[in-house]
Protein backbone atom coordinates (compact mmCIF):
# COMPACT_ATOMS: atom_id res chain seq x y z
CA UNK A 1 0.00 0.00 0.00
CA UNK A 2 0.93 3.46 -0.78
CA UNK A 3 2.27 5.67 2.09
CA UNK A 4 1.81 9.40 2.00
CA UNK A 5 5.26 11.03 2.39
CA UNK A 6 5.32 13.64 4.80
CA UNK A 7 8.19 14.65 5.17
CA UNK A 8 8.20 15.25 1.33
CA UNK A 9 5.28 17.52 1.84
CA UNK A 10 6.56 19.44 4.79
CA UNK A 11 10.06 19.98 2.76
CA UNK A 12 7.96 21.20 -0.10
CA UNK A 13 6.55 23.82 2.05
CA UNK A 14 9.40 24.88 3.70
CA UNK A 15 11.25 25.68 0.23
CA UNK A 16 8.47 28.15 -0.62
CA UNK A 17 7.81 29.70 2.75
CA UNK A 18 10.33 32.09 4.59
CA UNK A 19 13.07 30.36 6.31
CA UNK A 20 13.39 32.68 9.00
CA UNK A 21 9.96 32.86 10.23
CA UNK A 22 9.54 30.35 13.39
CA UNK A 23 5.49 29.50 12.77
CA UNK A 24 3.87 30.63 9.75
CA UNK A 25 0.11 31.71 10.20
CA UNK A 26 -2.33 30.81 7.09
CA UNK A 27 -3.30 34.09 6.43
CA UNK A 28 -2.36 37.36 8.32
CA UNK A 29 -2.56 40.85 7.43
CA UNK A 30 0.29 42.93 5.86
CA UNK A 31 0.58 46.78 6.58
CA UNK A 32 2.77 48.57 4.69
CA UNK A 33 1.58 51.33 2.90
CA UNK A 34 -1.08 54.76 4.16
CA UNK A 35 -3.04 52.24 7.33
CA UNK A 36 -1.51 54.35 10.01
CA UNK A 37 -1.47 57.86 8.20
CA UNK A 38 -5.39 57.47 7.28
CA UNK A 39 -6.39 55.98 10.49
CA UNK A 40 -4.66 58.28 12.48
CA UNK A 41 -6.56 61.37 10.28
CA UNK A 42 -9.81 59.85 11.69
CA UNK A 43 -8.58 59.87 15.37
CA UNK A 44 -7.01 63.54 15.13
CA UNK A 45 -10.17 64.81 13.18
CA UNK A 46 -12.83 62.89 15.28
CA UNK A 47 -14.40 61.94 12.50
CA UNK A 48 -14.04 58.04 13.43
CA UNK A 49 -17.57 56.85 13.05
CA UNK A 50 -20.74 56.97 10.66
CA UNK A 51 -19.46 60.07 8.93
CA UNK A 52 -16.29 61.02 7.49
CA UNK A 53 -14.53 60.50 3.97
CA UNK A 54 -13.16 57.11 4.29
CA UNK A 55 -16.20 55.76 3.31
CA UNK A 56 -16.84 57.58 0.15
CA UNK A 57 -13.33 56.95 -0.89
CA UNK A 58 -13.29 53.39 -0.31
CA UNK A 59 -16.71 53.06 -2.64
CA UNK A 60 -14.93 54.66 -5.12
CA UNK A 61 -11.88 52.86 -5.15
CA UNK A 62 -13.76 49.42 -5.01
CA UNK A 63 -15.83 50.86 -8.06
CA UNK A 64 -12.46 52.12 -9.67
CA UNK A 65 -11.09 48.72 -8.91
CA UNK A 66 -13.66 46.31 -9.87
CA UNK A 67 -15.12 47.60 -12.89
CA UNK A 68 -18.90 47.49 -10.83
CA UNK A 69 -21.11 50.64 -10.90
CA UNK A 70 -22.04 51.07 -7.26
CA UNK A 71 -19.94 49.35 -4.15
CA UNK A 72 -21.76 50.57 -0.97
CA UNK A 73 -19.23 49.79 2.13
CA UNK A 74 -21.11 47.94 4.92
CA UNK A 75 -20.13 46.48 8.27
CA UNK A 76 -19.29 42.91 7.73
CA UNK A 77 -19.64 40.39 4.52
CA UNK A 78 -22.46 38.75 6.23
CA UNK A 79 -24.76 41.98 6.10
CA UNK A 80 -23.44 42.39 2.12
CA UNK A 81 -24.89 39.33 1.70
CA UNK A 82 -27.93 39.96 4.21
CA UNK A 83 -28.97 43.07 2.24
CA UNK A 84 -28.09 41.75 -1.14
CA UNK A 85 -30.87 38.98 -0.64
CA UNK A 86 -33.77 41.00 0.40
CA UNK A 87 -32.68 43.55 -2.57
CA UNK A 88 -33.30 40.33 -5.15
CA UNK A 89 -36.66 40.29 -3.42
CA UNK A 90 -35.70 36.94 -0.97
CA UNK A 91 -38.98 36.59 1.20
CA UNK A 92 -39.26 34.68 4.45
CA UNK A 93 -40.27 31.18 3.59
CA UNK A 94 -38.47 31.22 0.10
CA UNK A 95 -35.40 28.77 -0.89
CA UNK A 96 -32.51 29.87 -1.88
CA UNK A 97 -29.99 27.51 -3.38
CA UNK A 98 -26.15 27.62 -1.83
CA UNK A 99 -23.80 25.48 -2.09
CA UNK A 100 -22.98 22.76 1.21
CA UNK A 101 -19.04 23.84 0.58
CA UNK A 102 -19.42 27.21 2.23
CA UNK A 103 -18.51 29.71 4.81
CA UNK A 104 -21.22 29.51 7.38
CA UNK A 105 -22.01 33.05 6.45
CA UNK A 106 -23.35 32.28 2.95
CA UNK A 107 -26.14 29.67 4.53
CA UNK A 108 -26.81 31.94 7.42
CA UNK A 109 -27.53 35.10 5.38
CA UNK A 110 -30.67 33.16 3.92
CA UNK A 111 -32.04 32.10 7.49
CA UNK A 112 -31.82 36.14 8.65
CA UNK A 113 -34.24 36.94 5.85
CA UNK A 114 -36.36 34.25 7.63
CA UNK A 115 -35.74 32.05 3.96
CA UNK A 116 -34.29 28.02 3.94
CA UNK A 117 -30.63 27.51 2.33
CA UNK A 118 -31.29 24.41 -0.32
CA UNK A 119 -27.74 22.93 -0.68
CA UNK A 120 -26.23 22.27 -3.78
CA UNK A 121 -22.99 20.25 -5.10
CA UNK A 122 -19.62 21.40 -6.08
CA UNK A 123 -17.37 20.74 -9.00
CA UNK A 124 -13.91 19.70 -8.31
CA UNK A 125 -12.51 21.78 -10.99
CA UNK A 126 -13.77 25.23 -9.64
CA UNK A 127 -13.89 24.10 -5.53
CA UNK A 128 -17.32 26.11 -6.19
CA UNK A 129 -21.08 25.52 -6.82
CA UNK A 130 -21.63 23.00 -10.16
CA UNK A 131 -24.21 24.71 -12.66
CA UNK A 132 -24.62 21.72 -15.27
CA UNK A 133 -25.23 19.89 -12.02
CA UNK A 134 -27.63 22.33 -10.83
CA UNK A 135 -29.04 22.36 -14.34
CA UNK A 136 -29.88 18.95 -14.53
CA UNK A 137 -31.04 18.88 -10.33
CA UNK A 138 -33.77 22.04 -11.22
CA UNK A 139 -34.88 20.23 -14.23
CA UNK A 140 -36.10 16.92 -11.82
CA UNK A 141 -37.54 19.44 -9.05
CA UNK A 142 -38.25 22.74 -9.88
CA UNK A 143 -40.90 24.15 -12.45
CA UNK A 144 -41.77 28.00 -13.53
CA UNK A 145 -44.70 28.96 -12.73
CA UNK A 146 -46.18 32.63 -13.59
CA UNK A 147 -42.25 33.88 -13.96
CA UNK A 148 -40.90 32.57 -10.31
CA UNK A 149 -39.00 28.62 -9.79
CA UNK A 150 -41.34 26.61 -7.39
CA UNK A 151 -39.85 23.62 -5.91
CA UNK A 152 -42.01 20.77 -7.05
CA UNK A 153 -41.45 18.79 -3.67
CA UNK A 154 -41.57 21.60 -0.84
CA UNK A 155 -43.99 23.65 -2.84
CA UNK A 156 -41.47 26.93 -1.84
CA UNK A 157 -40.62 29.29 -4.16
CA UNK A 158 -36.66 28.97 -5.29
CA UNK A 159 -35.86 32.50 -4.98
CA UNK A 160 -32.40 32.89 -5.59
CA UNK A 161 -28.50 31.00 -5.59
CA UNK A 162 -25.40 32.32 -3.91
CA UNK A 163 -22.54 30.84 -6.10
CA UNK A 164 -19.34 31.70 -4.03
CA UNK A 165 -15.95 32.03 -5.33
CA UNK A 166 -14.10 29.56 -2.84
CA UNK A 167 -10.91 30.51 -1.55
CA UNK A 168 -10.58 33.05 -4.84
CA UNK A 169 -11.62 30.49 -7.80
CA UNK A 170 -14.42 31.96 -9.58
CA UNK A 171 -17.57 29.41 -10.12
CA UNK A 172 -18.35 28.86 -13.81
CA UNK A 173 -20.80 31.59 -14.21
CA UNK A 174 -21.93 31.72 -17.72
CA UNK A 175 -23.78 28.54 -17.42
CA UNK A 176 -25.16 29.27 -14.18
CA UNK A 177 -26.45 32.68 -15.26
CA UNK A 178 -28.36 30.51 -18.39
CA UNK A 179 -29.55 28.16 -16.08
CA UNK A 180 -30.82 31.13 -13.95
CA UNK A 181 -32.11 33.12 -16.34
CA UNK A 182 -34.35 30.06 -17.30
CA UNK A 183 -35.46 29.10 -14.62
CA UNK A 184 -36.26 32.70 -12.95
CA UNK A 185 -33.70 32.39 -10.15
CA UNK A 186 -31.71 35.75 -8.96
CA UNK A 187 -27.73 35.65 -8.61
CA UNK A 188 -26.63 37.34 -5.68
CA UNK A 189 -22.15 36.30 -5.90
CA UNK A 190 -20.78 35.98 -2.49
CA UNK A 191 -17.55 37.21 -3.65
CA UNK A 192 -16.52 37.56 -0.30
CA UNK A 193 -13.06 35.52 -0.61
CA UNK A 194 -12.54 36.71 -4.13
CA UNK A 195 -11.75 40.38 -4.28
CA UNK A 196 -8.90 40.49 -7.23
CA UNK A 197 -9.80 37.55 -8.99
CA UNK A 198 -11.42 37.66 -12.57
CA UNK A 199 -14.00 35.54 -14.50
CA UNK A 200 -13.05 35.44 -18.45
CA UNK A 201 -11.46 39.00 -17.72
CA UNK A 202 -14.12 39.99 -15.71
CA UNK A 203 -13.74 40.68 -11.85
CA UNK A 204 -15.90 38.80 -10.18
CA UNK A 205 -18.89 40.17 -8.72
CA UNK A 206 -20.50 41.28 -12.39
CA UNK A 207 -22.52 38.28 -13.05
CA UNK A 208 -24.87 38.16 -10.05
CA UNK A 209 -27.27 40.38 -10.10
CA UNK A 210 -25.63 41.93 -7.04
CA UNK A 211 -22.61 40.55 -4.83
CA UNK A 212 -21.09 40.57 -1.59
CA UNK A 213 -17.63 41.28 -0.25
CA UNK A 214 -15.77 40.82 2.86
CA UNK A 215 -12.71 42.60 4.53
CA UNK A 216 -12.52 40.23 7.73
CA UNK A 217 -9.27 40.56 9.22
CA UNK A 218 -7.95 37.45 7.52
CA UNK A 219 -9.48 38.29 3.59
CA UNK A 220 -7.13 39.96 1.26
CA UNK A 221 -7.99 43.39 2.08
CA UNK A 222 -9.55 44.05 5.94
CA UNK A 223 -10.73 47.15 7.45
CA UNK A 224 -10.70 45.49 10.90
CA UNK A 225 -13.98 43.72 10.16
CA UNK A 226 -16.16 45.23 6.69
CA UNK A 227 -18.21 44.23 3.63
CA UNK A 228 -19.08 45.78 1.02
CA UNK A 229 -21.77 45.52 -1.68
CA UNK A 230 -21.57 45.53 -5.41
CA UNK A 231 -24.03 46.04 -8.08
CA UNK A 232 -24.26 47.10 -11.77
CA UNK A 233 -28.08 48.19 -11.08
CA UNK A 234 -28.40 51.60 -10.23
CA UNK A 235 -31.62 51.23 -8.53
CA UNK A 236 -30.83 48.59 -6.56
CA UNK A 237 -27.55 50.26 -5.52
CA UNK A 238 -28.97 53.57 -4.25
CA UNK A 239 -31.87 50.86 -2.54
CA UNK A 240 -28.38 49.26 -0.77
CA UNK A 241 -27.37 52.20 0.27
CA UNK A 242 -30.85 53.41 1.96
CA UNK A 243 -31.03 49.99 3.55
CA UNK A 244 -27.76 49.68 4.90
CA UNK A 245 -28.16 53.47 6.44
CA UNK A 246 -31.25 53.04 8.53
CA UNK A 247 -33.61 53.92 5.65
CA UNK A 248 -32.85 57.39 6.62
CA UNK A 249 -34.55 59.70 4.52
CA UNK A 250 -32.08 62.76 3.68
CA UNK A 251 -32.95 65.61 5.04
CA UNK A 252 -30.75 68.31 6.88
CA UNK A 253 -32.03 67.25 10.38
CA UNK A 254 -34.95 65.85 10.67
CA UNK A 255 -34.84 62.26 11.54
CA UNK A 256 -37.87 60.47 9.15
CA UNK A 257 -37.41 56.53 7.93
CA UNK A 258 -39.71 55.52 5.20
CA UNK A 259 -38.74 51.57 6.00
CA UNK A 260 -37.27 49.51 8.70
CA UNK A 261 -33.49 49.54 7.54
CA UNK A 262 -29.93 48.59 8.91
CA UNK A 263 -27.70 50.51 11.24
CA UNK A 264 -25.14 48.45 8.99
CA UNK A 265 -22.74 51.21 7.26
CA UNK A 266 -19.04 50.73 7.33
CA UNK A 267 -17.29 53.36 10.20
CA UNK A 268 -15.27 55.75 8.75
CA UNK A 269 -12.32 54.54 10.93
CA UNK A 270 -12.36 51.12 9.32
CA UNK A 271 -13.15 52.45 5.65
CA UNK A 272 -9.69 54.46 6.28
CA UNK A 273 -7.53 51.20 7.39
CA UNK A 274 -9.68 49.57 3.77
CA UNK A 275 -8.49 52.71 1.62
CA UNK A 276 -4.99 51.76 2.20
CA UNK A 277 -5.04 48.24 1.82
CA UNK A 278 -6.89 48.73 -1.33
CA UNK A 279 -3.82 50.76 -2.21
CA UNK A 280 -1.93 47.79 -1.52
CA UNK A 281 -4.15 45.81 -3.12
CA UNK A 282 -2.68 44.88 -6.86
CA UNK A 283 0.88 44.21 -4.76
CA UNK A 284 -0.80 41.05 -3.21
CA UNK A 285 -1.90 40.13 -5.69
CA UNK A 286 1.14 39.88 -7.69
CA UNK A 287 2.82 38.09 -4.52
CA UNK A 288 -0.07 36.05 -3.91
CA UNK A 289 -0.05 34.25 -7.39
CA UNK A 290 3.85 34.12 -7.23
CA UNK A 291 3.57 32.28 -4.34
CA UNK A 292 0.80 30.05 -5.64
CA UNK A 293 3.54 29.61 -8.96
CA UNK A 294 5.89 28.38 -6.26
CA UNK A 295 3.59 25.76 -4.53
CA UNK A 296 2.45 24.62 -7.74
CA UNK A 297 6.24 23.76 -8.82
CA UNK A 298 7.44 22.41 -5.61
CA UNK A 299 4.35 20.04 -5.16
CA UNK A 300 4.36 19.15 -9.19
CA UNK A 301 6.02 15.97 -8.42
CA UNK A 302 5.26 14.45 -5.19
CA UNK A 303 2.87 11.15 -4.95
CA UNK A 304 -0.50 12.02 -3.86
CA UNK A 305 -0.95 15.20 -3.22
CA UNK A 306 -1.51 18.26 -5.66
CA UNK A 307 -1.39 22.22 -5.56
CA UNK A 308 -4.77 23.54 -6.66
CA UNK A 309 -4.79 25.87 -9.59
CA UNK A 310 -7.22 28.26 -11.11
CA UNK A 311 -9.83 27.15 -13.63
CA UNK A 312 -8.47 28.24 -17.20
CA UNK A 313 -11.27 30.71 -17.74
CA UNK A 314 -9.85 32.09 -14.61
CA UNK A 315 -7.19 34.67 -13.24
CA UNK A 316 -7.50 33.74 -9.61
CA UNK A 317 -6.18 35.76 -6.09
CA UNK A 318 -5.25 32.72 -4.94
CA UNK A 319 -6.64 34.32 -1.06
CA UNK A 320 -6.38 30.53 0.45
CA UNK A 321 -3.81 28.12 -1.14
CA UNK A 322 -5.25 24.42 -1.28
CA UNK A 323 -3.75 21.29 -1.43
CA UNK A 324 -5.90 18.50 -2.50
CA UNK A 325 -4.57 14.74 -1.88
CA UNK A 326 -5.28 12.09 -3.75
CA UNK A 327 -8.39 10.05 -2.29
CA UNK A 328 -6.45 7.18 -1.56
CA UNK A 329 -5.07 9.51 1.10
CA UNK A 330 -7.90 11.22 3.19
CA UNK A 331 -7.55 9.03 5.78
CA UNK A 332 -4.47 10.46 6.57
CA UNK A 333 -5.17 14.22 6.22
CA UNK A 334 -5.62 14.60 9.93
CA UNK A 335 -2.06 13.35 10.30
CA UNK A 336 -0.77 15.65 8.21
CA UNK A 337 -2.42 18.33 9.69
CA UNK A 338 -0.67 17.14 12.93
CA UNK A 339 2.64 17.52 11.50
CA UNK A 340 2.33 20.46 9.46
CA UNK A 341 1.25 22.59 12.32
CA UNK A 342 3.76 21.11 14.46
CA UNK A 343 6.63 21.87 12.42
CA UNK A 344 5.30 25.90 12.89
CA UNK A 345 3.51 25.91 9.03
CA UNK A 346 -0.28 26.06 9.77
CA UNK A 347 -2.71 24.34 8.17
CA UNK A 348 -6.14 23.51 8.18
CA UNK A 349 -9.17 21.42 6.76
CA UNK A 350 -11.80 23.47 4.92
CA UNK A 351 -15.33 23.66 6.67
CA UNK A 352 -17.67 21.23 7.61
CA UNK A 353 -20.27 21.04 5.12
CA UNK A 354 -23.29 22.97 5.42
CA UNK A 355 -25.94 20.04 5.48
CA UNK A 356 -23.81 18.05 7.44
CA UNK A 357 -24.21 20.80 10.39
CA UNK A 358 -26.68 20.65 13.07
CA UNK A 359 -28.22 23.61 12.71
CA UNK A 360 -28.87 22.84 8.33
CA UNK A 361 -28.98 19.28 8.50
CA UNK A 362 -32.93 19.23 7.67
CA UNK A 363 -32.97 21.95 4.82
CA UNK A 364 -33.35 20.34 1.55
CA UNK A 365 -30.41 19.72 -0.52
CA UNK A 366 -29.27 17.10 -3.48
CA UNK A 367 -29.32 13.58 -3.14
CA UNK A 368 -25.85 13.55 -4.89
CA UNK A 369 -23.44 15.95 -2.80
CA UNK A 370 -20.44 14.12 -3.52
CA UNK A 371 -17.96 16.42 -4.95
CA UNK A 372 -18.55 18.67 -2.29
CA UNK A 373 -18.19 15.54 0.09
CA UNK A 374 -14.62 14.84 -1.62
CA UNK A 375 -13.41 18.13 -1.80
CA UNK A 376 -14.18 18.74 1.58
CA UNK A 377 -12.36 15.87 2.93
CA UNK A 378 -9.25 16.03 0.17
CA UNK A 379 -8.47 19.54 0.87
CA UNK A 380 -5.94 21.25 3.24
CA UNK A 381 -5.15 25.22 2.70
CA UNK A 382 -1.32 26.25 3.49
CA UNK A 383 0.31 29.20 4.59
CA UNK A 384 -0.85 32.00 2.26
CA UNK A 385 -0.27 35.65 3.98
CA UNK A 386 0.29 38.46 1.35
CA UNK A 387 3.52 39.27 3.30
CA UNK A 388 4.98 35.75 1.64
CA UNK A 389 6.48 35.98 -1.30
CA UNK A 390 9.53 37.55 -1.45
CA UNK A 391 10.88 38.58 -4.59
CA UNK A 392 14.78 37.34 -3.79
CA UNK A 393 14.09 34.34 -2.26
C1 LIG B 1 -15.60 35.75 5.08
C2 LIG B 1 -16.76 35.23 4.36
C3 LIG B 1 -18.06 35.76 4.50
C4 LIG B 1 -18.48 36.74 5.53
O1 LIG B 1 -17.70 37.76 5.82
P1 LIG B 1 -17.65 38.49 7.24
O2 LIG B 1 -17.07 39.80 6.84
O3 LIG B 1 -16.77 37.67 8.10
O4 LIG B 1 -19.04 38.62 7.75
C5 LIG B 1 -19.07 35.26 3.72
N1 LIG B 1 -18.86 34.26 2.87
C6 LIG B 1 -17.66 33.71 2.72
C7 LIG B 1 -17.50 32.62 1.73
C8 LIG B 1 -16.57 34.15 3.46
O5 LIG B 1 -15.39 33.56 3.32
Amino acid sequence: MAILNQIKIINALKSVLPKEMERISLHEPSFIGNEWNYVKECIDTGWVSSVGKFVDRIEKQLVDYTGVKHAIAVVNGTAALHVSLILVGVEKNDEVLVPSLTFIATANAVSYCGAIPHFVDSDESTLGLAPHKLGAYLKEIAEVRNGSCFNKKTGRRIKAVVPMHTFGHPVDMDPLVEICNQYKIEIVEDAAESLGSYYKGKHTGHLGKISALSFNGNKIVTTGGGGAILTNDDALGKLAKHLTTTAKVPHQWAYSHDQIGFNYRMPNINAALGCAQLESLPGYILNKRKLAENYRKAFANIEGIRFFTEPTFAKSNYWLNVLLLDKKFVGERESLLEATNKSGIMTRPVWTLMHELEIYKSCPKMDDLSSAKNIAECLINIPSSPGLFRSND
